[in-house]
């Protein structure tokens, strides 16, 4: 299916791996219902994530977020992992921004932009961690150009519908 796609669910707990302890946590949610996941091919996407947060979150009172909603640049994997050896499809999504506070629990909006690269797998978790800071700085660079901004996307982002 074409660009944007959406899907949105309550953060939950994931594999519980340590992707934090690793520098790159990724926020898990539920991949039940949503309509193209099956047929998304397998790799790292980028795109928006927006949050709905406590009013107390520390990572809210920073900015002007409308309805307790936050829009940040994110990467987001879709597929098995190989590396770790999943049997159930995933979706977990890397928020490019430095959070104060954890944020399980929480109603998260994603909207992919496009695609980075297909699903591959690693000799060792370093070399897997090397591709995925280079995944962050490949949207962080293609979200920062013009004609990638949330668009029409940004309404629905900010809680909308
Ligand atoms: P889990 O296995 O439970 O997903 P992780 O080590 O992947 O554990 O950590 C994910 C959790 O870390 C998220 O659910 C969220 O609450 C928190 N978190 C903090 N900073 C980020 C971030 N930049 N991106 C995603 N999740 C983050
Ligand atoms: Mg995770």
């Amino acid at each position: 299916p074409p660009f944007p796609l959406r899907m949105e669910g309550e953060v939950i707990s994931g594999f519980g791996r340590g992707s934090k302890e690793l520098g790159i946590p990724t926020a898990n949610i539920p991949v039940t219902g949503v309509p193209w996941i099956e047929d998304a091919e397998s790799g790292v996407y980028f795109g928006y994530a927006s949050l709905h947060l406590p009013v107390s979150h520390p990572d809210l009172s920073s900015s002007s977020s409308p309805n307790n909603w936050r829009t940040f640049p994110m990467v987001m994997s879709i597929g098995y992992n190989p590396f770790y050896k999943n049997t159930v499809r995933s979706a977990e999504v890397h928020v490019l921004h430095s959070f104060a506070k954890d944020f399980y629990g929480s109603w998260m909006r994603v909207s992919v932009s496009g695609f980075i690269r297909r699903e591959l797998d690693y000799v060792d978790v370093e070399s897997l961690i090397k591709d995925i800071r280079l995944d962050c700085e490949v949207a962080q660079r293609s979200l920062e150009r013009g004609a990638w901004g949330p668009g029409k996307e940004e309404k629905w982002l900010e809680g909308e519908g």
